[in-house]
């Protein structure tokens, strides 16, 4: 229907009104489409409202600079569930995946570096030059990582056994509790599996500091930074209508189209969803009250810079033409100790951009050559920590955001001489341009913080986990949901779920 309908905006609103659709999905972001995806598969008549003119929302590919296509937001692909890619048979459909041939780069300004990829005896070499015994560790904790994750693999891919709200059959509430003791014994079945060493291990993980946990298992300075800067990252629709009985009757667009539905998902956050697309009467006040006192605060800003040569390391000589492993990896830039780590964070607690700014910088057109012209290059820099109101200017202010930019650019130099001088031209979003421009509440780029008081039964708020909201017939489907944000699928998919069923339930 999108295709057939952009390129004529009268026939696309006589399309979107001409019937009742099953569903209506406000919001293309990734999460939006796979719902919208699972729902046509399971049979449904579904049409997606995205604001901008492009769908992908946070997971877009744009051309700002001709002929240099940047992932705007997300830049590394590494979480989408196994299970969508199947379901969804999206490798038939085009996706393909690249594999870097390091994982991750940190240049020193000393002249070391440490270069992290796929082979254990490399990687053991590599951590020898900072610490022999970090090198014998670094395998068990990586195992010991892997362990844990296969039981996240199972709660990422169920929806959380929420209670039930309103009225309730006799069937429903006992197909409720055997879902519910299903999930359960499952789940205990995997916490058993681990034993209670490991148990007491996968708990200190989840609930511990990072710097406490790398303290314990490692001396190196610079393996501690690289570790921890994985662990520390941040047709316009006006309303959705509800009917005379306080249900979904669908949604009506800025320019006055009412398009039906008694089935809407939301893949904008929680936040813009209850605080602006639903009128507030129709919410409980304790549940309005959690959702706008819920923590959207974020230091991320995103700078995509097209270049005119590959970055060359001081550390890590490379021929000035030819891609090197590490150009391949995430580079780690200011990334060389917890303390640095820190006075960064501290600054932005202060109420000001970091003075030397923590970068995960990654150059996709490594690996994809259709990205950028020949012998040029893009560069993804996602850095922290950036306030969304700085104490000492503003980001409307262009000579504020050109001087953290450049800020940025030099910071680069030190480690790769005449990185600036490379730059063609660049896109930098701080958190209020991921507001406006992505619909970020806050510029959060996970819709919402992930910490532990906000995930699985308590995301986006306590009582309400399941995708379906107190107005029957609306249901979040993005990454304010569980489990949360990343370029992962699974709210998408886990609501696309609950709303088959619910469907099924009402064509009864
Ligand atoms: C700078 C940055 C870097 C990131 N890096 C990574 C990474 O490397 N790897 C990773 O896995 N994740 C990363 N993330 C997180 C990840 O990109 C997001 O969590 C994920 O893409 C969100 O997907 P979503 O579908 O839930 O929501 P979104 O992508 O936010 O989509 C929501 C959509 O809803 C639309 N919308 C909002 N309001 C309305 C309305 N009123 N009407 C119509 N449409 C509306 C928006 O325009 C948007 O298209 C990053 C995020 C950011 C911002």
């Amino acid at each position: 229907m999108w295709r057939r309908s952009f390129s004529n905006g009268v026939s696309l609103t006589r399309t979107l009104k001409g019937k009742k659709w099953d569903a209506l999905v406000i919001g293309g972001g990734h999460n939006g489409l796979i719902a919208a995806a699972y729902l046509a598969r399971g049979g449904l008549s579904v049409a997606v409202l995205e604001r901008r003119h492009v769908i992908g929302g946070a997971a877009v590919t744009e051309e700002l600079i001709p002929g240099f296509k940047f992932s705007r937001c997300s830049y590394l692909q590494s979480l989408l569930r196994p299970s969508v890619i199947r379901e969804l048979e999206l490798k038939k459909h085009g996706l393909k995946l690249l594999k870097p041939i390091a994982t991750s780069f940190t240049p020193c300004l000393d002249g070391l570096y440490l270069l992290l990829g796929f082979d254990d005896q490399q990687n053991n070499s590599e951590i020898s030059k900072f610490s022999k015994r970090d090198a014998d560790t670094y395998p068990r904790y990586e195992n010991e990582l892997s362990k844990f994750c296969k039981i996240m693999d199972f709660l990422l891919d169920s929806p959380p056994p929420e209670a039930l709200h309103g009225d309730l059959s006799f069937h429903d509430l006992l197909r409720d509790k055997m879902q519910k003791s299903v999930f359960w014994a499952r789940c205990l079945r995997h916490v058993l599996s681990l034993g209670q060493k490991d148990l007491v291990d996968f708990m200190d993980i989840l609930l511990s500091p990072t710097t406490k946990i790398l303290n314990k298992w490692f001396e190196s300075d610079v393996l501690k930074a690289t570790v921890a800067a994985d662990a520390i990252t941040g047709s316009m629709v006006s309303q959705i209508m509800i009917g005379d009985s306080g249900e979904v009757d669908g949604v009506l667009l800025v320019d006055g189209t009412r398009v039906h539905s008694s089935f809407v998902l939301s893949n904008a956050t929680p936040y813009k969803t209850f605080m602006g697309l639903v009128p507030r009467d129709v919410l409980p006040d304790d549940f309005l009250r959690a959702i706008k006192y819920s923590d959207y605060h974020s230091g991320v800003t995103k700078i995509n810079v097209a270049v005119d040569k590959l970055p060359q390391f001081h550390c890590f000589k490379s021929s000035q033409l030819e891609v090197g492993p590490h150009h391949t990896a995430t580079v780690h830039i200011g990334c060389e100790s917890m303390e640095e780590i820190g006075s960064a964070c501290q600054d932005a607690w202060n109420g000001l951009p970091s003075r030397r700014p923590v970068m995960e910088m990654t150059i996709p057109s490594s690996l994809d050559k259709t990205i950028s012209p020949p012998g040029k290059h893009v560069v993804s820099l996602f850095t922290q920590y950036t306030p969304y109101k700085p104490s000492d200017g503003s980001w409307e202010d262009p000579t504020y955001r050109e001087s953290y930019g450049q800020k940025c650019f030099s910071l680069i130099d030190e480690y790769a001489p005449g990185f600036s001088s490379s730059v063609i031209g660049y896109d930098l979003l701080t958190p209020p341009d991921l507001e406006r421009e992505f619909g970020l509440t806050g510029g959060n780029i996970f819709h919402g913080a992930m910490g532990l008081d906000s995930l699985f039964l308590m995301r986006p708020v306590k009582g309400w986990s399941g995708y379906r909201t107190p107005v029957r017939g609306l249901y979040l489907c993005g990454s304010g949901s569980h489990p949360g944000g990343g370029v992962m699928g699974a709210p998408g998919r886990n609501a696309a779920h609950v709303v088959l069923q619910d469907f099924k339930k009402q064509s009864r």
